[in-house]
């Protein structure tokens, strides 16, 4: 991709994050990491003293060392390797597997029922708890900097469920107070605004230009009356071949009806079954430099391009080509929920600096009181968790995180069992705890390898739960002066290997404060999906998993470091002197995967969705986790928590 030698790119310098490469220690005397303390013969470190996940930098979210257990046993090797499970004796009121926002609200849940003495055990294989809600923290000098991992924010398409909301109060999170906290003027009063960055490679040439709103993520759409002349200046900017520029042009300014003569009903339909990039392509014959343009727009969303997105989704994003189609503003049949607009839910927003990992504290805080110090909801901001209470004989509730569930099955019949008994791998051992009950908040793909039991009709629909794959990178910088010279806090780059750059949304809060002055260090965050154009999404997801799991920190360094470089290139940015720190959160197993009317008829057509078989309780276990609704949001999680627990304390 780059000229550059890995010597100017810098990836030879002492940054936090080469001490461990893809989770091992190259460093002598480095700290070991929680999977090496196992190998070392300590079987618990989450006992350590020094046990602090969210500050490792390098390959975060899906670790290395969370996801060889159940791997194997998803290869039938497993069992073979492990030896008989040591029984630990424990029994609890209430297994979690999961220590997402659905297994934590499940557990908040259940002691609503069952009191608050109820004896409850989670277990996540990941050695942070939480699940995509993750935190990063970084020190830079004397600076301390926190950011997302994986869950940006509280917001959701639909507005909040009495159930959701109640547990966002419930916490004392006050959503409506979110302006008090963030500085929303601050990147507008610098002058700096979102960019969109054409690549040589797809564009011909390296160039980053002001551009419009529906593309790269900002406040101002060059629709709007008073913003012509940017618009104009974009296109005089942008190096696009002139077809693309005057068919551009006609697309945002010249309604016209593709479909003249059908009902609305019938143009939502055909829309519906036609991907955006055909739609372009085929309909509104726009040049190929516009197609590419508007490729990688919804990445952040659905973890594919406008290849596998609908023509009606489309239209609900406010993508540009349906202003003349007197479309009925009523949702078409088989749109996606998240191209639904909905004002009141667009309301209910906030931003913690770590991302809704402040949730998965708050909730940890209220089921472990001593895990996080502290007494109000804003102050869990900069509360560093204490990891060797979270199993502590004085609780009731414990979380044991580096645990693996790889076997869940009643003690007896399913109809008539009392028990569950819950096998899982830990430190290279399998052990086995019992409970009363067992709610499943892990992946959907996982459960049919550790329930074997299930009807084979519910394991169908539980492996049809495909993950969306992402990267969401974070790069601590030493100052953000280059974004300043070129006058961008956003960019989208639509042919590059992440698609979406931006600087830290500014919040303070808790007594945590946000970089204000561009000479103070700062996290960027970058987004990346590893999608494959072309194909069905549910492959393009599978392609994209494999390729997560395949490329190593050093590429996704390199890759990083080079594209910085070209983007900020005209504002001087030096990779090699500027980046203190990268932690790329891989997650190959990502995003629930939301319906599409492209792929999935039954969305069109209606009828038993494969979430509603998958998430049937089958005697003792309930399941809950986000894929349970197949809807990629925290207020999901939180639901299908209290559905699962619902059906389990109603027996
Ligand atoms: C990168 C990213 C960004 C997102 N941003 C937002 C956002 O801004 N707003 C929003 O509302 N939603 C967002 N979402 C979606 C939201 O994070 C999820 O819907 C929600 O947090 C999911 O919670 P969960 O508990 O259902 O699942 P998870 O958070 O995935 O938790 C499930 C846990 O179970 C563990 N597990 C799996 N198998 C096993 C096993 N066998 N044994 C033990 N543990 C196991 C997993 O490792 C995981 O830790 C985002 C998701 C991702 C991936």
């Amino acid at each position: 991709m780059s000229d550059r030698t890995d010597r100017e790119l810098g990836m030879k310098r002492n940054i936090t994050r080469r001490d461990f490469l893809n989770g091992v220690a190259v460093t002598a005397g480095a700290t070991l990491m929680p999977w090496e303390l196992f190998a070392a013969g300590d079987v618990d470190p989450q006992k350590s003293p020094s046990y602090n996940p969210p500050a490792l930098t390098g390959l975060r979210g899906s670790h290395p060392g969370s996801f060889d257990a159940a791997h194997s046993l998803r290869d039938g090797t497993f069992w073979d390797a492990a030896g008989a499970p040591q029984d630990t004796g424990e029994t609890y009121d209430l297994i979690v597997v999961g220590g997402g926002i659905s297994g934590l609200s499940a557990a908040h849940f259940y002691r609503k029922t069952a009191g608050a003495n109820a004896r409850i055990l989670i277990l996540d294989n990941h050695d942070d708890f939480g699940g995509h809600a993750k935190r990063n923290e970084f020190r830079v000098g004397n600076a301390f900097r926190l950011g997302f991992g994986g869950t940006f924010s509280v917001e959701s398409p639909a507005p909040y469920s009495k159930e959701a909301r109640g547990l966002i109060e419930e916490l004392g999170i006050d959503v409506a107070s979110y302006p008090k906290y963030h500085d929303a003027k601050l990147y507008q009063s610098l002058s700096l605004r979102s960019k969109i960055f054409f690549d040589k490679e797809t564009f011909g040439v390296d160039k980053l230009v002001a551009g419009p709103a529906s593309l790269a993520g900002g406040e101002k759409d060059y629709d709007a009356p008073d913003n012509r002349e940017a618009w104009k200046q974009f296109l005089a900017d942008a190096p696009l071949a002139a077809q693309a520029k005057s068919d551009l042009d006609r697309l945002r300014h010249d309604p016209r009806d593709y479909f003249p003569g059908l009902s609305s009903t019938e143009k939502k339909a055909k829309l519906a079954r036609v991907s955006y990039a055909a739609f372009l392509r085929d309909v509104v014959k726009v040049h190929e430099d516009a197609v590419k343009l508007y490729q990688a727009v919804p990445h952040g969303l659905f973890g594919v391009g406008i290849d596998a997105v609908s023509a009606q989704d489309a239209w609900g994003l406010g993508l540009p080509g349906f202003e003349g189609m007197k479309l009925d503003p009523a949702p078409g049949k088989g749109m996606n929920r998240d191209t639904i607009p909905n004002e009141e839910a667009e309301k209910y927003f906030f931003h913690f600096p770590d991302g809704n990992a402040s949730i998965a504290r708050l909730l940890v805080r209220n089921l472990i009181p001593n895990a996080i110090p502290g007494n109000s909801w804003n102050d869990v901001v900069l509360a560093k968790a204490s990891y060797s209470t979270l199993e502590s004989s004085a609780s009731p509730v414990r979380i044991r995180l580096n645990s693996t569930a790889v076997r869940v099955k009643h003690v007896g019949d399913a109809a008539t069992a009392k028990e569950v008994e819950v096998a899982y791998a830990r430190g290279g051992k399998v052990y086995t705890a019992k409970a009363k009950n067992c709610v499943l908040a892990c992946w959907h793909v996982v459960i049919p390898y550790i329930c074997e039991d299930l009807p084979q009709k519910q394991k169908d629909a539980l492996a049809s739960a495909q993950k969306v794959p992402l990267l969401y990178t974070n790069v601590a910088l030493h100052n953000w002066t280059s974004f300043q010279k070129v006058n961008a806090n956003s960019v989208y780059a639509p042919g590059c290997y992440h698609t979406r750059v931006a600087l830290d949304l500014p919040v303070s809060i808790g007594g945590y404060e946000c970089a204000r002055k561009a000479e103070e260090p700062i996290v960027v965050h970058m987004m990346k999906t590893p999608c494959k154009p072309g194909r069905p999404a549910r492959d393009q997801h599978t392609a994209g998993r494999i390729e997560l799991f395949n490329t190593t920190f050093e590429t996704m360094e390199r890759k990083i470091r080079e594209q910085l470089a070209r983007t900020l290139g005209a504002g001087g940015f030096d990779p090699a002197r500027e980046i203190a720190a990268i932690t790329v959160n891989r997650w190959p197993h990502g995003y629930a995967y939301e319906y599409n009317s492209l792929f999935d008829p039954f969305w069109l057509e209606g009828g038993e969705t494969p979430c509603e078989v998958a998430r049937k309780s089958f005697g003792r276990i309930a399941i809950a986790n986000a894929d349970a609704g197949a809807y990629a949001y925290t207020d999901e999680a939180i639901n299908q928590a209290w559905r699962a627990v619902g059906e389990l304390t109603k027996r």
